[in-house]
């Protein structure tokens, strides 16, 4: 067997694991529920087994531990997740072993899985952007990530658009988040849904029903994605919303840090050029005197914040070139469950 490093992606509903040899072969991923709602005990006792677990698959001891973690996080500690619950967690506390071990912040070690590895391959500086359940950005300057002076960096999904707009879970109004998430997406289109549906408040007058009130039908993202391309006039209008609101924040980007690319991933981005075609005029729109900066899909889908560990586990077992050689196809084919 040989060597390789642990690497694990903890998100807030399920850790991806996965173990990566040297030359960037994945010998095995795997997946866990995070056990977010029983505390950040029982979230540090499920990383530690997983490890465990997945360094006794490889048949051997790891050369190190690479962990991307949401929240406040620095190379040596946890320090703060509101979605966890935890606060000052040394790595050492995370990893059973007595190995090397390196931490990253969730986005950012996306990013620099895509820097490394995948879209951003031959690029310097870009903005990966993730558009899923929220949206945060991994600034990348000069092929690393950067997380600013105390790592809240990359907040860009509270970047305020419409600041007239509607309330975001922040305490903020109007942000980014709250009109171009998948999630936003989908929920503005429900509401909006309902509340013209026959029945509802303002409607035409029906005889009072039995006690059920039109609810709001749940649809996905995808769905309005679907919608839109069919010309439903409501997706259209949300769909439009989230663009307008995307090329607000992307100009503000690009104009302040002059990336050469914008990599988009995540749930919102598998819309392909329903999203990037019409974003993409919108954003040069606003830019009157220069070039926009390209759009690209991230080449890495779920997987990158995996492989962005594995690269941290072996620069955290002395390899800070890990990746550079490492083959793309061979990186997309298993991809994490
Ligand atoms: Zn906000």
């Amino acid at each position: 067997m040989s060597s390789f490093v642990v690497a694990l992606d903890v998100g807030g509903t399920s850790m991806k694991g996965g173990l990566v040899t040297r030359s960037g072969e994945i010998l095995r991923t795997d997946r866990r529920a995070t056990p977010r709602d029983r505390g950040p005990a029982a979230v540090i006792a499920t990383i530690r087994s997983f490890i465990d677990d997945l360094a006794a698959a490889g048949g051997g001891t790891p050369e190190g531990v690479g962990l991307a973690v949401p929240g406040l996080v620095t190379a040596e500690a946890a320090l703060y997740s509101a979605n966890i619950g935890w606060r000052d967690i040394p790595a050492t506390d995370l990893v059973p072993l007595d190995v090397p071990v390196m931490l990253g912040h969730d986005v950012r070690t996306g990013g620099l899985a895509e820097s490394v590895l995948g879209a951003g391959r031959e690029l310097s500086d870009f903005l990966f952007l993730p558009i899923g359940t929220g949206i945060a950005g991994a600034t990348i300057l000069h092929g690393e990530p950067y997380g600013g002076s105390e790592g809240w960096g990359g907040e860009i999904g509270h970047i305020p658009v419409f600041p007239e707009g509607e309330p975001c879970a922040c305490g903020q109004i109007g942000c980014l988040e709250t009109y171009a998430s998948a999630s936003a997406v989908a929920r503005r289109y429900s509401t909006r849904a309902a509340a013209s549906s026959p029945g509802a408040p303002g409607s035409p007058a029906l005889p009072p029903s039995t006690g059920t009130s039109p609810a709001a039908v749940p649809v996905t993202a995808e769905r309005v994605a679907a919608l839109t391309a069919s010309g439903d006039p409501l997706a259209t209008e949300i769909w439009g919303d989230a663009v307008e609101a995307l090329s607000l924040a992307l100009a503000t980007y690009t104009l302040l840090l002059d990336p050469s690319a914008i990599v988009l991933g995540g749930g919102l981005a598998e819309a392909g050029t329903l999203l990037s075609a019409p974003l993409a005029e919108r954003l040069q729109q606003r830019l009157a005197f220069r070039q926009a900066p390209p759009l690209r899909h991230a080449a890495l889908g779920v997987s990158a914040g995996m492989l962005g560990a594995a690269l941290l586990g072996w620069r955290a077992a002395g390899f800070t070139d890990a990746g550079t050689t490492w083959s793309l196809d061979v990186l997309k084919s298993p991809r994490v469950a």
